[in-house]
């Protein structure tokens, strides 16, 4: 038995069996090794990974032949060389047979040594060879690994995946059907794949670093998404504490979830919007279960990823609809592409970028490619036809992109009025407030918006300069760092002074200790993954509006953010002692 730490990004406990998977975008994996036995198992992997892509490229190279002649499909033949070559393919399989090690890693350590001796040789033309293998290496890559995604695909147990890196968009693949459970070895608090962990409402963690070499195929783990905690290969005497902690888990839920139909409301009858975040169209129907007023986030991105081509205007229309019909009278707030930083849709070719995170990313691209997001506005209007839908545009850091935004949406409202289709044209318009230069100059924000919701997750990490994804600097990702909290009161003061009302999406929000602290501040809705939102009614129905304005006014008075922590985890446990053990 073995005890792993790692971020507990998505609540429960889960008891299984792990299945190791590999994204296949990169040549960068960690070791694996594998028992004595897998070996021959990790050679047939490969062997049958080099047939597989064998067949494609000569199935590429001959539809290339057909359509523009021979000349052209001869990289294609280039390709061919480089995957039939036996030196390549004996040392992958000594590698295999000597190192103990799975068929990527294996793969990526011998592609690896190919690189580096070719990028040493002084000669152009061998040079641009490194382009071919890295290509061939990729699909390779790509044939082992989807190999792994359709084996668990033909699983008839539910398993616990285990991946160095699983990428939004693999997240957002996977089967809950068929999935307990996820861990990764990187990747921070507020990461997307954790975020997905929380609405696909399994248990997740991430950043548990070197969780690959403990574990192989088959192995039983128990995973604590609440705390952080991997068991591999527990005794009965772990797995029987776990049970009962799962046990509590389920009874603390259960019991939340009686407040579904109660309003998040303080002792002192102040009344706060409690929203939910989603990221699919289907999990409206969990806004609802959980007791939610509607949706305060619909990251729409997600829409775009995992496909050959774009989601038509009828397609998003009709998704839209669909929430907003699920959730009645109540406000759905659809935010607008967010593509960049770590999600990105292969369909439409964003270059990876040096820093991913202050590049070409949401609105920023938006109002570079005009068309795609006017065919998205398109559809949020038409949709807001059914029900009561408001914008919202993400990463704004100046009016200019506020402005530029609302001529593509008065355009989008010209062509629909032309057309005969119907849609509110007093339809609320917001700002993601998440760049400190935004939250600076909210005021200037506010006068041309109807509202700001205060996006945390990416807020913290360009004022405190850490970026979320990275496990090594997440202990320096901390919400409650006075300077987050002074920019949250100043964007609430600026809204307010215009009429608009403030929320807050980010993550911290889903901690009830937090939730207490904006609600003193004055926050107006708050927007969580419907995992946590009992938990948040239940903090904000625990507490007089008077005494939370009291703790916040107490809580900016102290240096730091471990201090403001401690504060809070004091307060709550007064105000709800069972939330403060959670
Ligand atoms: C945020 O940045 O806080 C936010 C809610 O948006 P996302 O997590 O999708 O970047
Ligand atoms: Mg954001």
């Amino acid at each position: 038995m073995k005890e792993l730490k790692g971020i507990g990004v998505s609540p429960g406990i889960a008891i299984g069996k792990v299945f190791v998977l590999h994204s296949g975008e990169s040549f960068n994996l960690p070791r694996r090794v594998i028992t004595p036995e897998l070996i021959p198992n990790e050679i047939a992997r490969f062997e049958d990974a080099l047939a597989r892509t064998r067949t494609e490229i000569l199935e590429i190279r001959r539809k290339l032949s057909d359509q523009i002649g021979r000349e052209s499909s001869d990289i294609f033949t280039a390709h061919l060389l480089i995957l039939e070559d036996r030196t390549m393919i004996e040392d992958v399989i000594e590698v295999i047979r000597n190192e103990k090690v799975a068929a990527e890693f294996a793969f990526t350590t011998v592609i690896q040594r190919y690189f580096q001796a070719f990028s040493q040789i002084n000669d152009e033309y061998l040079k641009e060879r490194i382009s071919d293998i890295r290509d061939v290496g990729r699909r390779l890559m790509g044939n082992l690994c989807g190999e792994a995604k359709r084996r668990l695909e033909e699983f008839k147990e539910k398993v616990i995946i285990v991946s160095h890196d699983l990428s939004p968009s693999d997240t957002a693949m996977l089967d809950k059907s068929k999935v307990l459970a996820f861990i990764t070895e990187i990747g921070g608090p507020t990461s997307h794949t954790a975020i997905l962990g929380r609405s696909l409402e399994i248990p997740a963690i991430v950043g548990a670093e070197r969780v690959i070499n403990e574990v192989d195929n088959g192995m039983p783990v128990i995973v604590d998404g609440t705390h952080g905690v991997v068991i591999v290969e527990p005794d009965q005497e772990a797995i029987e504490k776990f049970t009962s902690e799962e046990n509590r888990f389920i009874q603390l839920t259960g019991e939340l979830n009686k407040l579904r139909d109660l309003p998040a409301e303080t002792l002192d009858g102040k009344r706060i919007t409690l929203a939910a975040n989603i990221e699919f169209h289907h999990e409206a129907a969990s806004v609802i279960s959980h007791g939610a007023e509607g949706v305060g986030l619909y990251r729409t991105e997600y829409l775009y990823m995992n496909r050959s081509s774009l989601p038509t205007e009828d397609e998003q229309y009709d998704a839209y609809r669909k929430v907003a019909k699920a959730v009645g009278h109540h406000p759905v707030i659809i935010r607008t592409l967010d593509l960049g930083g770590d999600k990105f849709a292969s369909i439409l070719e964003i270059p990876h970028e040096m820093n991913p995170y202050l590049g070409w990313r949401a609105i920023r691209f938006c109002l570079t490619r005009k068309d795609i997001f006017k065919t998205q506005l398109r559809a949020i209007l038409r949709a807001s036809a059914h029900g009561n839908i408001k914008i919202m545009y993400p990463m704004i850091s100046n009016i200019y992109e506020i402005r530029m935004s609302r001529e593509i949406l008065n355009e989008a409202m010209a062509e629909l009025e032309r057309e005969g289709k119907p849609f509110n044209r007093s339809i609320d318009v917001g700002a993601m407030i998440e760049i400190p230069s935004a939250a600076l100059a909210s005021d200037v924000l506010a006068k041309e918006t109807d509202f700001f919701s205060i996006g945390t997750n990416d807020l913290i990490q360009y004022v405190l300069a850490i970026d979320r994804m990275n496990e090594k600097v997440a202990y320096l990702y901390e919400p409650t760092h006075p300077a987050i909290l002074r920019l949250i009161e100043t964007v609430i003061k600026n809204g307010h002074a215009h009429d608009s009302w403030v929320g807050s999406c980010g993550e911290m929000s889903g901690n009830p200790k937090i939730a207490i602290l904006l609600v003193g501040l004055g926050i107006d809705e708050i927007s969580v993954s419907p995992v946590v939102l009992p938990k948040i009614k239940k903090a904000i129905r625990s507490i007089r509006y008077a005494d939370a304005q009291e703790i916040a006014r107490k809580a900016m008075t102290f240096q730091t953010g471990k201090e403001i922590e401690q504060f809070l985890g004091e307060k709550l446990k007064d105000i709800c002692r069972e939330l403060a053990d959670d």
